[in-house]
């Protein structure tokens, strides 16, 4: 038995009201949303805000507003994105990493993304490592390619980033590595020894997947409006909560224990 993290992505860049009338995007409703999914067992909130208009933004007074509501109704570890969305400069992508958050995610390498691409040079991962090395942000290497993990080990050899180590393996993207078992188990083979890691598996027909090839290799897991709206096939979800506690039954039908967010606290030294 292990304590496995299940961290919800509660509302992304992309999603929209029309693929889910339920997706969060206020900093009210987002951290509604995340203290209902922490009552159903969410340790880690991934974190994507909206302007007033509900367009993606990394505006830090956003963030500021965001994670003050959200700490003052749940334990939940926040972990913003430094992904952004498509288009947006890592200048403006890297500002919530100045309110030091407990966990930030760090794309490893560029990727494309449907029509579109985010690009991550190496330079650009190190801009971002340093920052959040001085803000005492844990990262989550996120990794969308096997060429990913080798470049995020880059990072670690130039003392940028420390263990413990968080990697986030993300399948699925359109135009992306597409999921499966096998290639979710290779990924996981090429990380460096001790690593964890959560596995992000886009899209409503690999997301029921994802959490259960990740809970048999080990991992820890993600749901989430940002990355499915769906929570059985043509069934929309009607919140994050419910998601949550669908990965929960999967992981405690395992014969695992669902970690509590002072527990991902203690593994990855927040
Ligand atoms: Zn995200």
């Amino acid at each position: 038995m292990r304590k496995i993290a299940i961290t919800c992505a509660v509302t992304g860049a992309e999603t929209t009201r029309a693929q889910n009338p339920n997706l969060p995007i206020t900093p009210a409703e987002i951290a509604e949303s995340a203290r209902a999914a922490c009552d159903a067992g969410a340790a880690i909130l991934h974190l994507h805000v909206r302007d007033a208009q509900g367009a993606p933004t990394q505006d830090r007074e956003v963030f500021r507003e965001a994670i003050a509501l959200i700490r003052a109704r749940s334990p939940i570890v926040i972990e913003v994105t430094t992904g952004g969305a498509v288009g947006m400069s890592l200048a403006q992508r890297m500002q919530p990493i100045a309110l030091s958050p407990e966990m930030a995610s760090l794309d490893c390498g560029t990727v494309n993304f449907g029509d579109d691409y985010i690009v991550n040079t190496l330079p650009m991962m190190r801009d971002c490592a340093r920052a959040m090395k001085e803000h005492g942000v844990r990262p989550t290497l996120e990794c969308f390619d096997l060429s990913h993990i080798d470049a995020s080990t880059i990072l670690i050899e130039e003392g940028l980033v420390e263990p413990p180590l968080h990697y986030g393996l993300v399948l699925n993207v359109p135009a992306g590595v597409r999921f499966s078992e096998e290639t979710l188990a290779f990924f996981v083979d090429r990380l460096p020894a001790g690593s964890r890691w959560t596995a992000i598996t886009i899209g409503g027909r690999a997301a029921l997947k994802g959490v259960k090839a990740a809970v048999a290799l080990g991992g820890f897991v993600r749901v989430g409006f940002e990355d499915n709206v769906y929570l059985a096939k043509g069934v929309l979800a009607k919140s994050n909560a419910e998601l949550v506690g669908q990965a929960a039954d999967i992981i405690r039908d395992s014969g695992n224990e669902v970690a509590a967010p002072d527990d991902v606290r203690e593994m990855l030294a927040l």
